[in-house]
């Protein structure tokens, strides 16, 4: 996808604030969609995104005119904010130009060799020409069988109800597996919903329902892990308080490693 983007460097080293709605996981954001008030009635809303890959602040005006903001962990939001306002006439003028220009093509085509992602691992789409309707992981191929070949919508209903299925599946699995391995904890098998999830990757309620992230499946094994110890631990602390991470510590002593690779996963 073609972006426009600058890059500012950055120095300084303070974590910035989250501002994810009440009722969303602040700990495992996919991205924060902020408002930056400019006085009057102007205001330019953005959509931020850490990453400890990045160095500087990217800026980049997708070709539908969104703004996206791709920062380094470590960068002040309001250092971000300052960085925005200053470029706020190069912002304008690209938005301008995207407005201007035809829609752009979907993100996803469902066409033969578009990659998708798996447990972490990108397969490839290859489309069969078969009277029966079906999705099989073969090789590093996600293969199709279709009647008709050059039916996308029908592609993407396969392959997405593929995904939701093994989604399904394997998200219990794991939540079991984990509870297993943690009898001490005395947690009690939970109503687990798998979702299109725009804020997090998961979420507890206080009633002990844990949604998930559909998406979770495209993700190495051990981020999917990390996201159910989290959301487990949840179950008995609802909050991010010291003691929630003690416990997090003996659920799953190697977590802030996959933390880390969660942030730093793009979809
Ligand atoms: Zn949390």
């Amino acid at each position: 996808m073609a972006s426009s983007s600058i890059s500012t460097r950055l120095t300084g080293c303070l974590i910035g604030l989250s501002t994810l709605p009440a009722g969303v996981c602040r700990e495992l954001p996919l991205s924060e969609t902020r408002c930056l008030g400019l006085g009057g009635e102007e205001s330019l809303t953005y959509t931020l995104r850490r990453t400890s890959r990045r160095r500087s602040v990217g800026i980049f005006v997708e070709p539908d005119g969104r703004l996206s903001i791709l920062a380094p962990t470590a960068a002040p939001t309001e250092r971000v904010e300052q960085i925005l306002r200053r470029r706020l006439n190069w912002i304008r003028r690209q938005q301008r130009e995207v407005e201007a220009l035809p829609p752009p093509p979907l993100t996803r085509e469902w066409v033969a060799g578009e990659t998708h992602r798996y447990l972490g691992r990108q397969y490839r789409l290859k489309l069969v020409r078969a009277p029966e309707r079906s999705v099989k992981l073969l090789g590093g191929y996600f293969v199709v069988s279709v009647s008709d070949k050059k039916d996308r919508d029908m592609v993407r209903t396969l392959v997405e109800s593929w995904y939701r299925e093994h989604a399904k599946t394997l998200l219990n699995h794991r939540v079991e597996r984990m509870i297993a391995s943690t009898s001490w904890l005395d947690i009690r098998s939970p109503p687990l919903q798998i979702r299109t999830l725009r804020q997090c990757w998961g979420s507890t309620t206080k009633t002990g329902r844990i949604s998930f992230n559909i998406d979770l499946i495209k993700l190495p094994l051990s981020c999917i892990d990390y996201v159910v110890a989290h959301e487990l631990v949840h179950l008995l602390i609802p909050n991010h308080s010291p003691a929630f991470w003690r416990m997090l510590d003996r659920v799953m002593p190697d977590w802030r490693r996959w933390r880390n690779s969660l942030r730093r996963a793009e979809m």
